[in-house]
Order: C-alpha cells, then sequence, then structure tokens
C-alpha cells in the first residue's frame, strides 16, 4: 500500500506571556513585516482597559491605526467588522472572549492576519483557530485561522473579574472528559485520532489541577497559569485541526444548559459542572474534579450556576443532539430517570 498520510496544521507564529508584555505588541507586529493599516476590534470597557494602550503602542510602531468598539460576538457585528476591515492591512483584537472571535472571523474571512490581545482568560477561544459567533440565540463554532501572535499581559488579565478568570480554569479542565469522549469516539467510530493532541490537551488540564492551590482572586501567578493552560489546549485543537480534544459530552452539556437557560453562568462554568457529570458516566475520579472546580472558586452546582434543577435535567437529556460528535452519550443520550440520578449523585442538584 502506497503511503497516503497528510496533515495541516496552523500554529501562531509567536507568543509573549507575562506581565506587562502589552508593550512588546509594536516590536511583535513589525517582526512579522505587517505594515500599513491596522484595525483595532475592541468593545467600550475593553478599550479601557487595554485598547486604548494598543492604539498608543501600534502608533508608537508608526501604524496607521483605527479602532472600532463593537458589542457581542453577534452575525451582525461580524459583518459590520468585515466591511470596515477591508480597507485594512491586519486586525488585532482586544478583549475577553467575542472582541477576539469577532476579529479573528473577520480578519479570516478577509484573509489578513489577526493577532490576539486577550484582557482575560475565560475560555480556550484566545489561542484557538476557531471562533465561536451567535445565530439565533445560540453559539456556533465557525472555522477561522490561528492568530499570528498571541500577546497575554498577566498584568491586565489578573485585573479581570476573577470569575472569568476561574471559567476559563474550568473550560480547560473540561479536556479530561473531553479527551475520553475523543479515544471513545476513535474506539468505536474509528474517528481521526492524534495522540500528539491527546496529551498535549491532558497536558493543559493537568496544569490547572495541579496548581489549583495557586488559582485565586489578585494573585498574578492565577493569570500565568490559566493563559498557559488556554494556550496549550488551543495547540492540541490545531494540532487536532478540530476542537475535539478540548470539546466532548461536558461541551455539549454546557451548550445545551446555555440553550435551555441562555446567560446564566459563563461557558467555562457550565463546561466544569458538566465535566463533573459526564466523569462520573466515564468511571473516572469526578468527586477529586469537583474539589479542583471547588478550590478554584468554580461553580460545582445548579445553584451556584443559577439555574434551576429542571434546567440541568434537560440538558442532560437532550445535550448528545446538540452537534454530530460521538461521547459517552452515545447516539440516543440519556433518559430522564438516567439525567436524575446522574446529576443527584454528582451533587449538581438537590443540594
Ligand atoms: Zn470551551
Amino acid at each position: 500500500m502506497e503511503f497516503d498520510k497528510e496533515k495541516w496544521m496552523q500554529m501562531p507564529r509567536e507568543i509573549y506571556a507575562g506581565h506587562g508584555v502589552i508593550n512588546k505588541l509594536g516590536e511583535m507586529c513589525q517582526r512579522f513585516g505587517l505594515k500599513g493599516r491596522v484595525l483595532v476590534i475592541t468593545g467600550e470597557k475593553t478599550y479601557e482597559i487595554a485598547g486604548e494602550s494598543v492604539v498608543k503602542i501600534l502608533k508608537k510602531s508608526k501604524y496607521d491605526v483605527s479602532v472600532i468598539k463593537t458589542g457581542m460576538a453577534s452575525r451582525k457585528n461580524l459583518s459590520e467588522i468585515k466591511k470596515a476591515g477591508k480597507k485594512y492591512d491586519f486586525m488585532v483584537g482586544v478583549g475577553g472572549g467575542s472582541k477576539i472571535d469577532l476579529a479573528k472571523k473577520a480578519s479570516y474571512d478577509l484573509g489578513i492576519p489577526f493577532i490576539s490581545v486577550p484582557t482575560t482568560a475565560s475560555h480556550d477561544g484566545i489561542a484557538s483557530p476557531r471562533a465561536s459567533i451567535k445565530t439565533n440565540g445560540t453559539s456556533m463554532s465557525m472555522e477561522a485561522h490561528e492568530p499570528l501572535g498571541i500577546v497575554a499581559d498577566t498584568e491586565i488579565i489578573m485585573n479581570s473579574p476573577y470569575r472569568y478568570l476561574a471559567a476559563g480554569a474550568a473550560d480547560v479542565i473540561g479536556n479530561i472528559t473531553a479527551i475520553k469522549d475523543w479515544e471513545l469516539a476513535h474506539k468505536l467510530k474509528n474517528e481521526d485520532f492524534s495522540s500528539t493532541a491527546y496529551g498535549l490537551a491532558k497536558y493543559a488540564a493537568q496544569e490547572i489541577i495541579e496548581n489549583a492551590d495557586m488559582i485565586k482572586p489578585n494573585l498574578e501567578e492565577s493569570a500565568w497559569i490559566i493563559v498557559k493552560s488556554v494556550i496549550v489546549s488551543g495547540m492540541a485543537m490545531s494540532i487536532a485541526n478540530s476542537s475535539r480534544p478540548a470539546s466532548g459530552s461536558e461541551h455539549l452539556f454546557a451548550h445545551a444548559l446555555e440553550k435551555k437557560a441562555p446567560g446564566k453562568a459563563l461557558h467555562g462554568e457550565m463546561v466544569g459542572v458538566g465535566t463533573i457529570m459526564m466523569l462520573y458516566l466515564h468511571g473516572g475520579d469526578w468527586k477529586g474534579i469537583r474539589d479542583v472546580l471547588r478550590k478554584i472558586g468554580a461553580p460545582t452546582t445548579a445553584k451556584e450556576l443559577g439555574v434551576d434543577d429542571e434546567d440541568i435535567i434537560w440538558a442532560l437529556m437532550h445535550a448528545h443532539k446538540m452537534r454530530k460528535r460521538y461521547t459517552i452519550l452515545g447516539d440516543r443520550g440519556l433518559n430522564k430517570e438516567a439525567a436524575e440520578n446522574l446529576a443527584k449523585i454528582t451533587g449538581v442538584i438537590g443540594r
């Protein structure tokens, strides 16, 4: 048989993480050989936090800078940015999740480079090749590109609300069940598998788990650990060329819960609770993961998520339908009794 394997992956070319690294943004753009006009995508709040500095730094490096202060990652905002972006040579996204997603997707569609300047690390999108854009109320993961560069300033990130950081940590902890689901899909459905991506995704989650004591408010080290893990998680997705290593049944649950009770909890918070329950189904150490989530101050119950017990049950019963992705939930999902039992046993509901 002839050799017929092939593989394509995209990685960021430079990553700057640490205290005060925002000041290196101009030099980074110059090293990339970027010239001309740059469009900075940010929000009202994130402009004050970091956008304004980004503009100054880019101007100092002789770039012609314009700013769009946008809102949520909706189709409408995306098309506005794409329309405006036609005149520019590259884009810089400055913000938490939505601004990065908008800049990433718009620059990808326009075929221009994109640089990511996260102001928080609430989910693993800051360093992944995918963008999540809201369509008719639900978030859709869309094909985009990796940032050419990432500038993750831990001083800025540390000052974002701690709740976002804890959610980012919980999102990466979700890799624990995502890789188990992936292994299962590989064995049962012959799905493509990469042991390199598997190993990286696992490592990212373990970094959070092992350093859980260091993840707390007002400690810059927390931002460092989370940013590092989020970036490694993004690399795992790049290598797999899919979100598979970082998104399994725990994400299906989170998507279903977002659909049932929109806007109640952060993405990563729902992923964390999903991870506890899905790890129970996998026969793993769900209590250990629950304790880690408690330690870092992420929700572990319906009450802490701000949703009703019924929402959890509904999400468990409908999670398998959220997207075509084989997981421990199988093709049919859980019935009502099984969903209730699972949520009760793991202490997610009924307390
Ligand atoms: Zn996620």
